[in-house]
């Protein structure tokens, strides 16, 4: 058994991303390489038994290196715990990732700080005793975490282990994303590995297209809208325009948008800064409540150099593509409770997207009861998450445990998903030539997702397509 592949996470679910290559050489040697340390959230961890984030399903130490494909919390968020439970080799990812990280993994940190003694208290006040198990790390994991980076470039192939070669390319799908191209050289023969990561669009946005990629024999591709074409993309200035005449100038209601801190808030903040620029944008307070986004705004701030040359050519005329007359980044916790009290029209961009976290919720519980608000979903919510709940229409939801009727509208647009439709996927993939594909595994997906891509893949003449369940080990 030479090489082996097992998925430990988004395996047959869309978050938790944790996949384990194990290598055994002709010369004795082994090595084991995780690629992703990613949470699980939503119905995975809701409707477990176990909280799936407590075991990895092996143990840290034997770890020898972890491969980042980017920062999303679904890739990276239990990396501080597998530090913390005793890995102790190099993380690979990209400078972007990296930064991301440093800025996602700290505010990860304290939401499960304040998640834990909020389960305490709420225990406490039912005379319940306060849950066993501590947070699922705490702050002072974070930099030694940190510490263990080591950044990659797209397309510069690096060796990471003896006889293991890493190549990123660029995925399109957030600041930093990266598929990854792994050539295993077991001693007898060399293995091209590729996982996906996430896969980005092939629209106009901030980011370039996904990139092209070398022959793969195995490859680890990711389903999250592999049964589903996004609606065709309008101009996001025009839709997103219309949202916010539609919402805040006639019905002179407040316009919510949930949305990632990272990614998506840039993009919709890129959207307006166009508008205002060309003087389309009503005078309307635009909020950014988020202390998160607004560190990657800097981060992103700091890396123009992945914008498409189109966009990097804009910054000549306006240095800063996210800041406009009427926005107002909020940081502290007393602003953001100020806007409660806001009784104008106003726009609010809070996370998180799948309205499961962050200040959003406060929000939704103070404007989801008034019909002249609007939610404005943008982007993918796991089934399960108060996002998928409003987006399947329900007219009653539960914020921080107590009930919230939903009179507000629920609007969506696809433009802002990071995650490429099913054609897109294929687009991807149409670098690889099906027959020399030995083995596919899709990941990262549900049910529909997955069958759906599998089901296209066969009808595109890829064969040997598998749906790995957790845990379940592969020969390659
Ligand atoms: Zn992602």
């Amino acid at each position: 058994m030479p090489i082996s592949f097992t998925s430990h996470g988004a395996a047959g679910t869309v978050t938790g991303s944790k996949h384990l290559i194990d290598v055994e050489r002709t010369d004795g040697r082994t090595f084991r390489l995780l690629l992703d340390c990613g949470m699980f959230q939503g119905e995975a961890v809701r409707d477990a038994r176990h909280d799936p984030n407590r075991t990895f399903g092996f143990e840290p130490s034997s770890v020898d290196v972890l491969v980042m494909s980017h920062a999303h919390i679904d890739h990276s968020g239990l990396v501080p715990r597998l530090v913390a439970e005793g890995f102790q080799g190099p993380i690979f990812a990209t400078p972007a990732t990296r930064d991301l990280c440093t800025i996602m993994l700290a505010d990860s940190a304290h939401i499960q700080e304040t998640d834990y003694e909020y389960d305490v208290r709420r225990a406490r006040k039912k005379g319940r005793l306060a849950p066993e198990d501590g947070p699922l790390y705490s702050t002072e994991d974070v930099s030694p975490a940190m510490e263990l980076f080591q950044v990659i470039d797209y397309a510069e192939p690096t060796e990471i282990l003896p006889g293991i070669t890493l190549t990123y390319t660029d995925a399109g799908h957030i600041l930093g994303s990266a598929a990854v191209h792994l050539d295993i050289d077991d001693g007898e023969r060399v293995l091209r590995f590729t996982f996906s990561g996430d896969v980005g669009r092939y629209v106009d946005r901030l980011l370039p297209e996904p990139v092209r990629f070398r022959q793969a024999d195995v490859l680890v591709c990711e389903t999250t809208y592999g049964d589903r074409d996004h609606a065709p993309v309008a101009e996001a200035e025009a839709e997103l325009l219309k949202h916010v005449l539609d919402v805040c100038v006639t019905g002179r209601g407040k316009l919510l948008i949930p949305a990632f801190s990272i990614g998506k808030t840039q993009e919709i903040l890129y959207t307006l800064n166009t508008l205002s620029n060309e003087g389309r944008m009503p005078r309307i307070p635009v909020f950014v409540d988020s202390p998160l986004a607004i560190s990657a705004t800097e981060v992103v701030r700091g890396h123009t150099d992945l914008f498409k040359a189109e966009v990097r050519e804009e910054l000549l005329k306006d240095p800063d593509l996210f800041s406009f007359p009427g926005v107002e980044f909020v940081r502290t916790a007393d602003r953001s409770k100020q806007l409660n009290g806001v009784k104008e029209p106003c726009i609010i961009i809070a996370a998180s997207g799948m309205m499961e976290a962050g200040r959003i919720r406060h929000h939704l519980r103070n404007s989801l009861g008034d019909p002249a608000n609007a939610v404005l979903a943008v982007g993918f919510c796991a089934p399960g998450t108060l996002g998928a709940q409003l987006l399947d229409g329900a007219n009653e939801v539960s914020i921080f445990g107590d009930p919230v009727q939903v009179r507000a509208r629920v609007l969506r647009m696809e433009f802002y998903s990071a995650h490429g439709d099913r054609n897109e996927l294929l687009r991807w993939l149409s670098c690889q030539k099906p027959a020399q594909l030995k083995r596919i595994f899709l990941v990262h997906g549900v049910d529909r997702g997955l069958n759906g891509f599998k089901e296209l893949l066969t009808s595109k003449g890829y064969a040997n397509i598998t749906i790995p369940k957790r845990g379940q080990r592969f020969e390659l």
